[in-house]
């Protein structure tokens, strides 16, 4: 029997496999050895012989998670550094905190030089192709990897942009990997795949574009190309670069069947741009589109309504099907996700739209309906409905309720000032105690009367009435 190979992902939920260790893993079983996956902490995993355990570690702000999973299989290792090995995004960007912490150093960056992993051998684990078969004893069911392959076209980025980790992650632009080979690879071990998931950073920046968009057509994934019947599509999850998006390169996206095209819109300064790209793929029959929508980095609350209802329009106007997705900004290296961009943003304005969103499983309906009850028909209503007690804001039905009127009465008649004060006491006492101690203390009778109606109660998601 060969070495006995733990690899471990934190207990946190992720939306895809861990690509790093499904490598590792294709990588030790290529030396003969016994490769486990577990999920988070395992009791049984910890009490048995492991000759090195693999942790790979994902977001900055899983930090608790992630460490408090180190701690747990370096501590059943007796400490000894020399059979743990970290590595990831989190490890990539905070690698001197990780050293601070355990006392030995992470890999950072990508696994594509041989020996990185300490083994005497040639072979590079970023090449790898991926064990399919990793999870397959483990409860823990990562959904898409029965349906998809997964990879990448290129690596890296041309650019470096401010919020964005890839430069650090993937420092060199790599234009072309083989797919071809790759996607035929993982058919003949695990049989073929529906979907292509590529997690190209920016494929279009590739002078190779026009040869990776053949190496997907002749893999089968044409437009409306079809397996069993049913539609396959493309997905370059990372986004697409609106700003690379020339004539040319959408009709080769074009021919592809992407699905959905992703493009990020994350100010509102980019708005003529931004329709400019999405007239663009419509002009070439691209209809299903999703966009990333960055909140809470250098906009306003307005900004974000505004992005979202030029989503909307466009949708109506040349019968698209755009779905946006916002997403908060948390700085590159935060901890947590607790960051706030003040003062355009506030405590109280960002969990509203967390709210909202969470009813909505993160994606905004691509309908004027559905969107002006979750958000308001203007960014007045907007601003509004996140001054809202969390109960009221949840449960707006079609019709107002007597609440909501006597709360939208109560919140009209309020000077721009007692607003700011409102806002302010809100923000600052945030559990139920020092928010009932702050309206017994407050003395404006227009406030504390308004106040009442965030004295919390526990109300759970599924009595929220939003679209009822
Ligand atoms: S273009 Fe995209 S991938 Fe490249 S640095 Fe900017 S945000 Fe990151």
């Amino acid at each position: 029997m060969g070495e006995r190979i733990l690899l471990v992902e934190p207990g946190y939920k992720t939306k895809f496999p861990p690509m790093g260790l499904m490598k590792i893993s294709a990588y030790h079983k290529n030396l003969g050895h016994e490769v486990t996956f577990v999920k988070g902490i395992n009791e049984p995993a910890r009490f048995s012989y492991w000759d090195k355990i693999y942790i790979s570690t994902l977001f900055t702000f899983n930090w608790k998670e992630t460490i408090d999973t180190i701690w747990y299989y370096f501590r059943s290792l007796k400490e000894d550094s020399s059979r743990i090995a970290v590595g990831g995004i989190l490890a990539t960007l905070l690698k001197d905190d990780l050293m601070n912490t355990f006392g030995f150093p992470p890999i950072p960056g990508v696994l594509d030089k041989p020996g990185m992993l300490g083994f005497d051998d040639k072979l590079i684990v970023d090449e790898m192709i991926p064990d399919y078969t990793l999870f397959d004893e483990t409860p823990y069911e990562y959904t898409l990897i029965d349906d998809c392959y997964f990879g990448y076209s290129t690596r890296g980025c041309v650019n470096s942009c401010e919020f964005c980790g890839v430069p650090i992650l993937e420092p060199e632009f790599i234009e072309y990997r083989g797919l071809k080979p790759y996607v035929n690879q993982i058919k003949e071990l695990y049989g073929e795949k529906h979907n292509l998931v590529l997690f190209d950073n920016n494929v279009l920046a590739s002078k190779k574009f026009k040869a990776i968009i053949n190496d997907i057509i002749d893999l089968g994934f044409g437009v409306g190309a079809k397996l069993d019947k049913r539609k396959r599509h493309v997905d370059f999850n990372q986004g697409i670069d609106a700003r690379l998006m020339t004539k040319e390169k959408v009709r080769l996206l074009s021919k592809i069947a992407i699905h959905p095209l992703r493009i990020a819109f994350d100010h509102i300064k980019f708005e003529k741009l931004y329709r400019k790209k999405v007239l663009l793929a419509a002009g070439f029959e691209i209809r299903n589109l999703s966009n990333y929508i960055l909140y809470n980095f250098d906009d306003t609350p307005e900004d974000l309504w505004k992005r979202l209802e030029i989503n909307i329009t466009l949708n109506e106007e040349n019968d698209l099907k755009i779905y946006s997705f916002p997403m908060k900004y948390i700085p590159l290296t935060a901890k947590d996700r607790s960051y706030i961009n003040e003062p355009n943003w506030n405590w109280q304005f960002i969990r509203g739209v967390q709210r909202i969103l969470n009813v909505l499983k993160g994606t905004v309906m691509t309908s004027r309906d559905f969107f002006y009850r979750a958000f308001g028909e203007s960014t007045e209503e907007f601003i509004k409905i996140l001054h809202m007690p969390e109960e009221l804001m949840m449960s707006r039905g079609k019709v107002p309720g007597a609440n909501e009127i006597d709360w939208n009465e109560k919140f009209t008649s309020l000077t721009k000032n007692e607003k700011k004060k409102l806002l302010q006491i809100l923000c600052k006492y945030r559990d139920r105690k020092s928010l009932n101690a702050a309206i017994s203390k407050t003395k404006s009778l227009k406030l504390k009367n308004i106040l009442e109606y965030y004295r919390k109660h526990e109300v759970e998601d599924k009595n929220f009435k939003l679209f009822e």
